[in-house]
């Protein structure tokens, strides 16, 4: 009897990546080709598929020096220079940026402008130079404390009041830890009376409602491939929530990084994937899987 492959009905694109795909879609039918600022998702395979149907995929420099063109702004969102200099070289803008990272844009530029204290810091949990952590500092200048491991807490005055986010896709553990540390600190530093620490509930609904489901999934499985791009941020968290439910989780981008010893002795397998992961790279490795070993 050959292996037996589910894929988790959960895995795959969130909403917000799923509508700049088709946004990116529906420009490339109609145009045949369009430029797309940044890679549109993490994730090589549809990239490719997508770049093979004409989307071009721009740096910033190449951006800057792009005049009267139509360019793609993916899920993850800009900073306000982006907007700037779109309008400064008649660039048109497609703006598929997700809700959820315009709405958290707009609260910190909101909170930090109609702010009477002047004193706070705003500290953004997530990952220095991703996409979506410039295009929120950026709304306040790029002014804010960027923070992933405890020892970027040193940035911090824990004399003065605090005001902390995250990156959407941060995994909601990794930031609660951070929160407690700080909090530690604050009240190390200040005897008499504690500054305000205002920690705002920003990681994205649509990963972290994935965990219960990964992890009953993994546990359910003998083997769980897990399929994403390596540079996703999700992609890193929801790996390894998978790991700790089952141990024989394996991350792979493609079916050439699929190993035939993994499968020796299974009869069930399981493939979880990332919110940057499309459902058909998902579905050729199950099938290649079940084909192949
Ligand atoms: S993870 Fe959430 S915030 Fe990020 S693009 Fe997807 S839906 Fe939007």
């Amino acid at each position: 009897m050959g292996i037996k492959v589910s894929i988790e009905s959960h895995a795959g694109f969130c909403s917000g990546v799923n509508a700049a795909i088709k946004q990116a879609e529906d420009v490339l039918l109609e145009k045949g080709s369009v430029y797309c600022l940044g890679e549109i998702v993490h994730n090589k395979a549809e990239l490719a598929r997508l770049v093979d149907k004409g989307l071009l995929v721009i740096n910033y420099t190449q951006f800057e020096n792009l005049k009267n063109a139509t360019v793609l702004i993916r899920a993850h969102g800009e900073p306000p220079e982006t907007y700037q200099i779109a309008r400064k070289n008649n660039i048109e803008l497609l703006d598929a940026s997700c809700p959820i990272v315009k709405k958290l844009q707009f609260r910190i530029k909101n909170d930090f402008e109609k702010s009477v204290n002047t004193d706070f810091q705003v500290v953004i949990y997530g990952n220095a130079g991703h996409a979506e952590v410039i295009g929120l500092s950026g709304q306040i200048s790029h002014k804010a404390i960027l923070v992933k491991e405890p020892a970027d807490l040193l940035q911090i005055d824990f004399r003065k009041p605090v005001r902390l986010y995250s990156q959407t896709t941060m995994g909601i553990e990794g930031y609660r830890q951070i929160a407690s540390l700080i909090e530690e600190q604050m009240l190390d530093a200040n005897k008499e009376t504690m500054p305000e620490l205002q920690v705002n509930n920003t990681v994205c609904k649509q990963v972290s409602r994935l965990v219960p489901y990964f992890t009953e999934f993994a546990k359910r499985h003998q083997i769980i491939i897990f399929v994403s791009g390596k540079s996703s941020s999700n992609g890193k968290y929801l790996y390894n929530i998978c790991k700790q439910a089952n141990a024989n989780t394996f991350m792979v981008a493609g079916i050439n990084e699929l190993c035939k010893e993994w499968f020796d002795v299974i009869s069930y397998a399981g493939i979880c994937g990332a919110t940057s992961t499309p459902h058909w790279l998902m579905q050729e490795i199950a099938d290649f899987i079940e084909n192949n070993f």
